[in-house]
């Protein structure tokens, strides 16, 4: 759990306010990103062939249609991130899995309109000591709630 604890005081430095002050799974155990400012939309996140898979889901945690929806999708830090080639799919978008430790940054927009909403999650596939799980997984806060 120190990770976990150096990975939110890190956050709480970079001004990112998680949901619910810790992480959030989907229906599907995947990672869950805030993509709004209501909860009412979100991505779920699973590895699979060496991608991240993000699924949209609504305020229910159900698929949303993916139709004018666009993220942008970065790594690295503030001084050098680096842009990640972002796929679109039919229930949301595939973009390749970052170094183990690195931060994950997604922009999200609703319409072309739409003010953008970041969201970013940091891919440490460490194993939590309490629940085995990788800790960008990590089910503990899930299980004290
Ligand atoms: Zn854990």
């Amino acid at each position: 759990m120190k990770t976990k604890l150096m990975t939110l005081a890190l956050a709480l430095i970079a001004g990112v306010a998680f949901g619910h002050g810790g992480v959030e799974l989907g229906p599907k155990g995947g990672r869950l990103l805030e993509l709004s400012k209501d909860e009412s939309m979100h991505a779920e996140v699973l590895v699979k062939d060496g991608k991240f898979h993000l699924t949209l889901l609504d305020k229910d945690l159900k698929p949303v249609k993916v139709t004018e929806q666009t993220i942008t999708a970065t790594t690295g830090d503030r001084k050098s991130p680096e842009k990640l080639e972002v796929a679109k799919t039919d229930t949301g978008f595939t973009v390749p899995v970052v170094k183990d430790g690195a931060w994950l940054i997604v922009q999200f927009k609703a319409t072309p309109k739409a003010k953008p909403i970041t969201a970013r999650m940091e891919y440490d596939t460490g194993e939590c000591s309490e629940c085995k799980s990788p800790e960008w997984l990590c089910k503990c806060k899930e299980e004290k709630k």
